[in-house]
């Protein structure tokens, strides 16, 4: 047989077997793949029986029993095993014909399948073995799920419940993830994708602290993760979340390290939850704590202060009292005592009012009534009210207004007095030489608003730097001996901001040592329209009364101008008895408009009985007269009017003028009862002095500690009541530079105003130590026990609260001075 050069060409590069065989099956052709996987060479195979060729048991037995049908044209395929199933060899066997279409041999081409049937063979094996543990896993499957498995394949199995697994992952509640010990998210559940605003929690898969969070966070996570994963301990820790929006949330994190079979640590789980909310509530608890307790503090501190301030006021009242009663007195002595009552029943009702309406604004109970008003008016009243105060102390008074401040603003007229008043008295208190000015400048405008700052400047004492702060606290004062020397309790400044606040504004202060002090407000004002329906009355047309006295109509035109509802137009015939019913009633009136026409009585005369009937209410007087000369206007006020109109007055004109001089006529009322506040002249001679008695060797000897002149009266007058020798110091040091042991007592005040009473019988006891002991006895304003133990260790022997009457003096005299008294007895 002849073999083409093609087809030796193509046996040549084939990848298959190629053999080609006589039929009587000698090898014709051998290609290179035939050789190297028979291990015969072409040389040495040619001319051989193939079935004899090697160890092919199979093909050998499938080529025999099918040579007929191969012959007859078919093409057989077999797989066979060469050497031993070193082989498995997939065969096509075909006839191989002649030119003339007869058989002249076999071709035999074959693929090398050894791998692929090793490998079926292998999974044949592993599914055989499987199907055994299937039949587990189909339970272990339904236990874990709960569910009946019916399908049959291993991978449905696996797939079941590796979806009920994840379903449970993706479902656990709060935040719960796993990473590489590279910090590289592998996982998370539902939550955390959402919170991370993922679309799937694949979606997590690679990413980093970077990736998902701010540096800040990022960096906390880390350091916590790390130390997880480096000691391989579990954790739980609140950890804190900066998110990018700026907001900052609280999760409370339990972490675990990850491991592989042999206990390596391979990463971390965690899982999260959102605590912001409980974290918020127990500031908010503590917040609300620390605020109670405060308040609480604040409250003790409050009665304790207030105590202390109310006790010398009324140690005054009561103690002038009893000296009132207890000696036969000369009148001008009386009256002198009297005065002194009446200055301490000031200073209290002051310290009352203040106290009243500090509480007021701690409970939010201060409201604004906001009413048509002049600024420029206002100022410029207040400035007359306290001008006396200023000419008293030499100082200059002065007012100054920018060009662009308006005039008409809507305002809480009472409390920008009061304002005005606290800062103007307090700089005129605090000031001994130059001036203080008031400065009202506009920093904006427009057409509704004005926001102005006024500003209260003087040449004073100062407020050191570092007390700038403190005192807008209530009952602060830059030194406590303010208080003794100065006058006030210290809640002028708390009450001034508050108000200001109130009004939305803002209080603020400068100052300098011995140079003097600025305070400045900046308050925005509603401005006054001129088609505003307001009337300048309107503030007071519900509280205040009127009783209008007027023989002709024009009575009634008044009333309807004013107020309607709350005034009465009455006869001159029927004006005093009205007036004496209203009192009667209880219910006065607060103004009578009188006019100068009256048919039956003299307005004049009518004024003289209204003012005399009555010294502890007094309406104020108004009079409507035809020609407003000087003279009249001077004559109608000598007899009592406070305000004098000329008519005839326009409504708008009448309302402006009442409303200016109702307000003046009250703060006049209330500038009475502010200027026997105010403190007594300081500094100079002591008054007391001259009150001590004579020297006598049997008296005892007492050394009165005390600055307050009538507290120091009423005490001096005690001792000399018991017979005591006084001498009297003012202020700590005229103590220190009397105490000696030669007094048989001292009482010591310890809120004196240059050294405090702690420091002075400090000193006194470090000077006589291991001498005589003075008994020193303490007088205070301040009740608390933890005041008394303070005094005690510091060396007083004995604590009297004030206000201290005789009866508690002589005790006390009786149990320090026994051995004396007892002396004198006998002498
Ligand atoms: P007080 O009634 O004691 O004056 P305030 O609250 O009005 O209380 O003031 C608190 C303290 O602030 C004063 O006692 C004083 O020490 C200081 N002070 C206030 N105004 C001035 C001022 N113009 N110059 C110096 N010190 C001032």
């Amino acid at each position: 047989m002849e073999i083409s050069n093609d087809f030796a060409i193509w046996s040549q590069y084939s990848q298959e077997i190629i053999i080609l065989l006589s039929l009587d099956y000698k090898i014709l052709a051998f290609n290179p793949v035939a050789e190297k996987i028979y291990g015969w060479h072409k040389q040495k195979a040619i001319g051989k029986n193939f079935l004899n060729l090697g160890a092919q048991h199979q093909l050998s037995a499938a080529f025999l029993e099918r040579t007929k049908e191969i012959l007859a044209g078919e093409t057989v395929r077999v797989k066979a095993e060469l050497y031993e199933q070193q082989y498995t060899l997939e065969w096509t066997v075909a006839r191989k014909l002649n030119v003339d279409n007869s058989p002249v041999g076999f071709l035999l081409v074959a693929q090398d399948v050894t791998r692929l049937y090793k490998l079926e063979q292998a999974l044949k094996k592993s599914e055989e073995s499987v199907y055994g543990t299937s039949q587990e896993l189909i339970e272990f499957t339904e236990l874990v799920t709960g569910q009946e498995i019916r399908e049959k394949s291993l991978i449905e199995y696996a797939k079941n419940i590796y979806s009920y697994l994840e379903g449970i992952i993706a479902a656990v509640p709060g935040f719960v993830y796993w990473m590489n010990r590279e910090g590289i998210y592998l996982g998370c559940n539902d939550n955390m994708a959402t919170l991370y605003n993922l679309k799937s929690r694949k979606d997590i898969i690679g990413k980093t602290y970077e990736d998902l969070y701010n540096k800040k966070t990022g960096d906390g996570y880390r350091k916590i993760d790390t130390q997880v994963m480096f000691t391989g301990k579990p954790i739980t820790i609140a950890e804190t979340l900066y998110a990018l929006d700026g907001t900052i949330c609280v999760y409370l994190s339990s972490k675990v390290a990850l491991r592989d079979k042999f206990g390596n640590v391979i990463g971390l789980l965690g899982n999260s939850i959102d605590i912001t909310a409980q974290k918020q509530n127990e500031q908010f608890l503590k917040e609300a704590k620390e605020r109670a307790e405060a308040a609480n503090l604040a409250k003790s501190e409050f009665l304790s202060v207030i105590s202390h301030e109310f006790r010398i006021p009324l140690t005054g009242i009561l103690g002038m009292a009893q000296l009132i009663q207890m000696q036969n007195l000369k009148p001008e002595k009386q009256k002198e005592y009297v005065q002194h009552i009446s200055t301490a029943g000031a200073h209290l009702l002051n310290l009352i009012n203040d106290t009243l309406d500090f509480a007021k604004l701690e409970a939010n109970k201060f409201e604004l009534a906001l009413a048509p008003m002049d600024l420029h008016a206002l100022i410029e009243e207040i400035f007359t009210m306290l001008r006396p105060l200023a000419k008293a102390k030499a100082l200059e008074l002065l007012i100054h207004f920018e060009p662009d401040v308006p005039h008409l603003i809507w305002g809480d007229k009472r409390v920008l007095r009061q304002i005005i008043i606290n800062l103007l008295g307090n700089a005129i208190k605090f000031t001994e030489m130059g001036n203080v000015s008031i400065r009202v400048e506009c920093i904006e405008q427009t057409s509704d608003f004005a926001t102005l700052v006024i500003s209260v400047i003087d040449t004073g004492i100062g407020i050191p730097e570092e007390k700038q702060g403190m005192i807008f606290d209530h009952f602060s004062q830059v030194d406590a001996s303010h208080s003794r020397r100065y006058g006030g309790a210290g809640l002028g400044l708390t009450i001034t901001k508050q108000l200001v606040e109130l009004m939305s504004g803002t209080i603020s202060v400068t100052s300098q040592i011995a140079k003097g002090s600025t305070f400045r407000c900046v308050i925005k004002f509603a401005l006054q329209k001129e088609a505003s329906a307001q009337t300048p009355w309107m503030a007071y047309e519900s509280t205040v009364r009127i009783l209008i006295v007027d023989d002709t109509p024009r009575g009634n035109v008044i009333q309807r101008q004013l107020s309607p509802s709350n005034s009465q137009v009455i006869s001159s015939n029927e004006a005093f008895s009205t007036l004496l019913a209203s009192y009667q009633l209880s219910d006065p009136y607060d103004i009578v408009i009188i006019d100068q026409r009256l048919e039956n009585i003299d307005p004049c005369e009518l004024a003289r009985l209204i003012l005399q009937h009555d010294e502890l209410y007094q309406p104020m007087l108004v009079i409507l007269i035809d020609n407003g000369s000087v003279n009249t206007k001077n004559f109608v006020k000598a007899a009592g009017f406070f305000e004098c109109l000329t008519k005839p007055i326009q409504p708008f004109a009448l309302q402006v003028a009442l409303t200016a001089a109702w307000e003046n006529w009250i703060e006049q009322r209330e500038m009475r009862s502010l200027s026997a506040c105010m403190p007594l002249s300081h500094g100079g001679t002591n008054p007391m002095t001259a009150l001590n008695n004579n020297d006598s060797t049997h008296k005892l000897k007492v050394l009165l500690v005390e600055d307050d002149e009538i507290v120091k009266i009423v005490h001096n007058n005690y001792l000399q009541e018991l017979d005591c020798f006084v001498d009297i110091a003012s202020n700590g040091k005229e103590a220190l530079e009397k105490l000696n042991s030669t007094y048989d007592l001292v009482f010591l005040d310890m809120g004196l105003p240059d050294i405090h009473g702690i420091d002075v019988i400090k000193e006194f006891r470090k000077r006589t130590r291991g001498k005589k002991q003075t008994p020193v006895v303490s007088l205070t304003g301040y009740g608390a026990e933890s005041s008394k133990q303070e005094f005690m260790s510091a060396g007083v022997d004995d604590v009297m609260v004030k206000p201290v009457f005789l009866e508690q003096l002589e005790k006390i005299i009786q149990k320090y001075c026994k051995e004396k008294l007892q002396v004198s007895e006998e002498c």
